[in-house]
């Protein structure tokens, strides 16, 4: 069977063609890290097209050392690209410095070393081989959170294109007569060609299951937390609190509920609007974590109905906590809203015995109902001792 390097290398250039332009359709309106990965495509895609025009000119001319160089640039700066999205998706800061400044480099040494074959086909491919295996090992490195097979998908990929690219790197500056040309009917040529149309094909799925993972994470995530607040929704909190109540039961340690309900809200939101309404929600959400310290378990209960457990704390603690989160809003909310915000309060600690989360609910909701009736702004607890200070 006869290989032909022309054909080969137009199939390459189509493949990535297709390849960006599935990207491009199917993912529809993405975030940073996708955009990034179907910028990166795009780029090497775009320096396939414009190596394959460089073919088309007379060899060594202007117009070859413009297109060519514009193809190593094109190439480099979309590794760059392909290796920001994996460093989003595998949930660390992208580490983008390194790729440009090795792309910067490389396309300024391939433009002056031009005129010489042997240097430019030997420090292209060698910075690329580099940025390649830059890639790898940080796709190699232990995660931040736990990341699908798409990981060694990208990693072969990754590890077969920085063996072909080395390799060109190696015979185009040190066995040169053996390897005249990029479209030369030289087995080296004709395996890169193949091995670029298998790991294309294989970046594809990668990139394209790695985007599904990060979808079905925000997907969970959504489905756990509150969409103006940002703390955990009743039902996810309910989860986390019957399991921290069960330890609680087992190792005989102290539980702690506040249960808390913004006095007179309505106001705020027939004097304001429910756009600050909003903004009041998500101010108070913030400064219940913000007075927390550890072991604190914030949840939007419902409308302005708040709740924060606290594992391995007694009484004394939460209403400390509850006097930092007054004193808290008390500066906060007329600084950041124009507005004073205040709450009514109940506090129930974990019984002995069969208490459940659900009847700390119910009795931390009783003493709530009587700091309304004794006139809010006030937080009471079991020892039905108001707890709360008067911030006018
Ligand atoms: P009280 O001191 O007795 O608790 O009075 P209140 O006005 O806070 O209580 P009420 O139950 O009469 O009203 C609660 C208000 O909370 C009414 C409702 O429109 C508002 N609310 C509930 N959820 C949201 C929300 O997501 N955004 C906004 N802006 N308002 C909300
Ligand atoms: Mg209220
Ligand atoms: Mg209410």
């Amino acid at each position: 069977m006869h290989l032909d390097v022309a054909s080969l290398l137009i199939a390459v250039t189509l493949t990535l063609l297709t390849a960006a332009a599935t990207l491009l359709a199917v993912m529809g309106k993405v975030d940073l890290p996708a955009r990034r990965a179907q910028t990166g495509i795009v780029l090497q895609a775009l320096g396939w097209v414009l190596l394959m025009t460089s073919g088309l000119v007379v060899p060594g001319a202007l117009a070859d050392r413009v297109l060519s160089t514009l193809s190593m640039a094109s190439i480099a700066a979309g590794l760059g690209c392909s290796a920001v999205a994996f460093d989003l998706w595998c949930g660390r800061p992208p580490a983008a410095r390194m790729p440009a400044l090795l792309a910067v480099v490389m396309t300024l040494g391939y433009s002056i070393g031009f005129g010489d074959y042997a240097f430019r086909v030997g420090w292209a491919n060698g910075l690329l081989s580099v940025q390649l295996a830059l890639v790898v090992i940080a796709l190699c490195r232990p995660m931040p959170h736990p990341v699908g097979r798409w990981r060694w998908l990208l990693v072969t990929s990754l590890l077969v294109q920085t063996a072909v690219t080395a390799s060109r790197g190696v015979l185009g500056a040190f066995f040169t007569e053996l390897f005249p040309n990029f479209f030369a009917p030289h087995p080296a040529n004709e395996l890169f060609a193949l091995a670029t149309i298998v790991t294309v094909v294989m970046g594809l799925v990668g990139i394209l299951l790695a985007h599904r993972e990060e979808v079905a994470r925000e997907l969970e995530r959504l489905a756990h937390t509150d969409g103006i607040t940002g703390v955990l929704n009743r039902r996810a909190w309910m989860t986390h609190a019957e399991l921290l109540a069960a330890d609680a039961h087992r190792q005989d340690k102290p539980l702690c509920l506040l249960l808390l309900d913004l006095d007179h809200f309505k106001q705020i939101n027939d004097t304001y609007g429910h756009e600050t309404g909003d903004r009041a929600l998500k101010l108070f959400a913030d400064g219940m974590q913000a007075v927390g310290l550890e072991h604190n378990l914030v949840c939007r209960y419902g409308g302005e109905e708040f709740c924060v457990l606290k594992h391995d704390v007694g009484l004394a603690a939460m209403r400390a906590y509850d006097q930092r989160l007054r004193a808290w809003l008390a500066e906060a909310g007329p600084r950041q809203l124009g507005v004073s915000l205040g709450y009514s309060g109940g506090i129930a600690l974990l019984l002995d015995g069969a208490d459940t989360v659900d009847a700390m609910l119910r009795r931390a909701d009783a003493l709530l109902y009587s700091a309304k009736m004794l006139g809010r702004n006030r937080t009471l607890d079991e020892e039905t001792l108001a707890v709360g200070v008067e911030i006018k």
